[in-house]
């Protein structure tokens, strides 16, 4: 019988790395979900209304917007704009009108939304902590492999909403090395941003 490309094929998985990659990533991602999960019932939140409410925590007001976050989490606008409500009525949220546009408003969190967020911040730390198992080489071949796929995910239309240096105007590559042209310096592999406040996204022509 031929065999299926799935990569849960565990005839397939069992001879090919990437398979095992994907599905090692799948097994990451079941974790994302499953800890954010445990967080969102600790709070009495959604697991969306908690990574609204970290996103506003580290992210300055101009991405803080319906629309922004739509992107971000790949989710409808009425979907977003039904958990900002949610987070307006539990008073963990703000709104900021634009007074240029009385349609357009950013969001931000109150005292209560800083707090709420700060403690739900670390919801990830179960993931966090195996890594001080694995070597500083190991962490950027790593690094560089999740950029690549990231990368190319986003190439695809998969994951929308970039800001690492790949994607930002600023990077390019000089003598062999990664370089950012605001920083104006080079940057190691460990060094190369996955979400960079200062990213600029680049201009396809
Ligand atoms: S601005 Fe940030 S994302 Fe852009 S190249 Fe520099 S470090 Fe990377």
């Amino acid at each position: 019988m031929k065999q299926m490309k799935s990569p849960f094929n565990l005839d397939r998985q069992n001879n090919e790395i990437d398979s095992k990659i994907v599905v090692a990533l799948e097994r990451l991602s079941g974790a994302f979900r499953v800890l954010l999960w445990n967080e969102s019932k600790q709070n009495a939140l959604s697991p969306i209304q908690i990574q609204i409410l970290i996103f506003l925590l580290f992210h300055p007001g101009e991405k803080c917007k319906v629309s922004y976050l739509a992107q971000e989490f790949n989710m409808t606008k009425p979907t977003i704009s039904d958990s900002v409500k949610s987070l307006l009525e539990k008073d963990l949220v703000k709104k900021y009108e634009d007074p240029l546009d009385i349609r357009s408003y950013t969001i931000g969190l109150t005292g209560a939304g800083k707090q709420a967020a700060m403690k739900s911040a670390d919801f990830a730390s179960a993931i966090e902590e195996p890594l001080n198992l694995i070597s500083g080489e190991q962490k950027e071949a790593m690094l560089a492999g999740l950029l690549k796929i990231i990368l190319e995910l986003n190439r695809a239309g998969v994951i929308t909403i970039q800001r690492m240096c790949f994607t930002c105007s600023n990077y390019s590559v000089v003598n062999g090395n990664h370089y950012c042209k605001l920083l104006q310096a080079r940057l190691a592999n460990n060094e190369l941003r996955v979400d960079c406040k200062e990213h600029e996204p680049k201009v396809e022509l």
